[in-house]
């Protein structure tokens, strides 16, 4: 166990280094450090250049990948190769998206719908860390560039609702960009710490976290008790934000000149053109009362009256939500503390209007809205570092530590630098059918493959009753007291077998050998994310393989003979795929025989083979 005010693990802090905060937003993303000198957080800008890059990015006709204001432009003239918004995606099956999957302008591949999906742009799959590591490298070339020096440490946000497996996605995506992501902070706690709520050492006092950014608006509670955050509840809307705002306006400028939208989506140029003049109008408005401008050789204008009707019901909305997250935690308007403003459409006057009265007080916006998560990312980055030596002084995990899934992959369960005690359960299944027992096996350490990380315990959870694959549910518990002890507990649920067992995690390891395990993880990061993403194929194109032999085994009376045919040549081909180095390849045959069995399958409802489909493997 070690002390973050100390040595954050690693002891590689003593060097003077600067660790960076970074908001990876769903619209804009931004990098924001504690300047060495006032000691205050900035964010990071080119010379008189916005200190916001777009989270889009964009592929060219040879692959390569574009980030930001660059990528922006390609939105309307190249949607297939634009990717927008891949925060949505994050740690997401299809299933989770398919609700939504019109938003999407590029291609989200729907096959196995409990898989995490993945984007298709050309003949290359992207998983959402993929398209996430992308802008997180581009913010770090940025920031090395303005810093003229190396960055490789960063605290990253995310939204408080975030789950498990969406901040796994994030680390990941740090990792690959070659980050070593000391912290996952949720966003609305680094808002108050930019506005310092939370750094007093005594006290209790209770925050509402209002954020209206690009596409999503969150509202979150948040308890403070001497310097701990607890968020009391969320809620929000992730498809409501400044987008709809301009579509409002849009939809005005379009009414007003008799345009029909059909019409000018043929004219993507121009639809661009006037979508961006929206968000200028906009914009302007929060600070001017009327807007105009040509384009085409036509006058587009707006009054700030008409642009508040027009997002009345936007407003509501949001207010609606503030009422739900009151009451889920059992608040009352009256008993929130501080009101916290996040996220760029909250720059507009009647925004923060609405929101003040209705919490009966003034809100705090003196802080840049659209810096104000990076800027408390720096914040926390700055305490992680240990310049704020009093602050916070808890007991953290110096390694990972997870167990062995298919394919000898780590997977994580407790990351490092989380707080302990802790408590982390995740569920997993049989990929055999009748298998009575599954081993499980206990790591420690950075590194994607088992093989390179120290194993800490093994043991069978024996006496599971014969079921077909992927009906056991098996849940594995990871019990991490304050004293070090690791208590893993794996049960079956169906039937009540259970086994427990007790591991020291790290105690007879040096500083100089966790240093050691996580400088190895960083130079591999690179090698074993892609090795990673080769084994996960690997193993999805094998369950596939299995689960659809055994459709046709069980189901052949329902094919033609020649869709025998061309479902034989479909596995042919994605077994010889799987024998090769080529992710991409796999991903494509995988595609071919969902592509091919698609029809069939639907005929044939078969909840055993579904099943099998569900949940991952040991
Ligand atoms: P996200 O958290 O989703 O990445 P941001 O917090 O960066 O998003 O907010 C982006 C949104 O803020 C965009 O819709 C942008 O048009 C809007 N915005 C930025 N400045 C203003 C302004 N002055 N008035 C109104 N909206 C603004
Ligand atoms: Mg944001």
């Amino acid at each position: 166990m070690a002390k973050i005010g100390i040595n954050i693990a690693t002891g590689s802090l003593q060097k003077a280094e600067m660790i960076v905060g970074i908001d990876l937003g769903t619209t804009n993303s931004l990098v924001a450090i504690i300047h060495p000198e006032t000691k205050q957080p900035v964010a990071l800008k080119e010379h008189d250049s916005s200190s916001l890059v777009p989270s889009v990015v964009h592929f060219d006709v040879f692959g390569n990948p574009e980030v930001g204001q660059g990528a922006k432009r390609y939105l309307e003239s190249d949607p297939a190769n634009t990717i927008f918004s891949a925060k949505r995606l994050m740690g997401k099956s299809y299933k989770d998206v398919s609700q939504s999957a019109g938003y999407f302008t590029y291609k989200v591949i729907d096959d196995n719908t409990d898989a995490l999906v993945k984007v298709q742009v050309g003949s290359s799959f992207y998983s959402p860390t993929d398209l996430s590591s992308f802008i997180l490298a581009e913010l770090k070339k940025r920031a090395e560039h303005i810093l003229k020096t190396p960055v490789t440490k960063a605290v990253i946000t995310v939204p408080a609702y975030f789950n498990d497996a969406q901040r796994q996605a994030t680390r990941d995506a740090g990792k690959l960009a070659g980050l070593d992501v000391l912290r996952i902070v949720n966003e609305p706690t680094a808002a108050s710490l930019a506005y310092g709520l939370g750094l007093e050492k005594e006290g209790e006092t209770t925050i509402a976290v209002y954020d209206l950014g690009g596409g999503t608006f969150d509202i979150s509670i948040l308890k403070i008790t001497d310097g701990v955050f607890d968020v009391l509840s969320t809620n929000g809307d992730t498809y409501l934000g400044g987008d709809d705002i301009d579509r409002a306006i849009i939809d005005y400028w379009l009414a007003q000149k008799s345009i029909d939208i059909k019409v000018l989506q043929k004219s993507p140029n121009l639809l661009q053109t006037i979508r961006l003049s929206a968000e200028e109008a906009k914009k302007a408005l929060s600070s001017s009362d009327q807007f105009e401008t040509t384009i085409d050789g036509q006058v587009y204008q707006i009054t700030k009256s008409v642009f508040e009707g027009l997002i009345d019901s936007i407003i509501g909305k949001t207010i609606d939500c503030c009422k739900n997250a009151l009451a889920d935690a059992k608040l009352n308007a009256g008993q929130i503390d501080s009101i916290v403003m996040v996220g760029g459409s909250t720059r507009i006057p009647a925004v923060k209007a609405a929101v003040a009265s209705f919490f009966g007080k003034p809100v705090n916006d003196s802080i840049n809205p659209d810096e104000v998560v990076a800027l408390g990312a720096a914040v926390q980055a700055d305490i992680l570092a240990g310049n704020n030596k009093d602050f916070l002084l808890l007991d953290i995990t110096p390694l990972s530590l997870g167990i062995e899934t298919m394919g000898g992959l780590m997977e994580v369960l407790v990351p490092r630098n989380s707080k302990v005690p802790t408590q982390v359960g995740r569920q997993y299944t049989t990929h055999v059918d009748g298998q009575s027992s599954m081993r499980v096996s206990v790591y420690q350490g950075e590194r994607d493959l088992v093989k390179d990380n120290r194993k800490l315990a093994e043991f069978n959870l024996t006496g599971i009753p014969g079921m077909p694959a992927g009906l056991p549910k098996v849940d594995i518990q990871f019990l991490l007291n304050a004293d070090g002890i690791l208590v893993v507990k794996a049960k079956e649920l169906r039937s009540g077998v259970e086994q427990i067992i007790e591991v020291k995690p790290a105690l007879d390891l040096t500083d100089d050998q966790v240093e050691k395990m996580l400088q190895d993880s960083i130079e591999n990061a690179a090698a074993d994310m892609v090795l990673r993403a080769l084994v996960e194929a690997r193993t999805e194109g094998e369950q596939l393989l299995a689960v659809t032999e055994k459709f046709m085994v069980k189901h052949q009376s329902l094919l033609t003979p020649d869709e025998v045919t061309q479902t034989a040549l479909a596995l042919q081909a994605l077994q010889l795929a799987i024998t090769m180095e080529d992710k991409n390849l796999i991903q494509t045959k995988i595609e071919a025989l969902n592509e091919t069995t698609r029809p069939f399958a639907e005929r044939a409802m078969d909840e055993a083979v579904k099943g099998a489909l569900k949940g991952k493997s040991i």
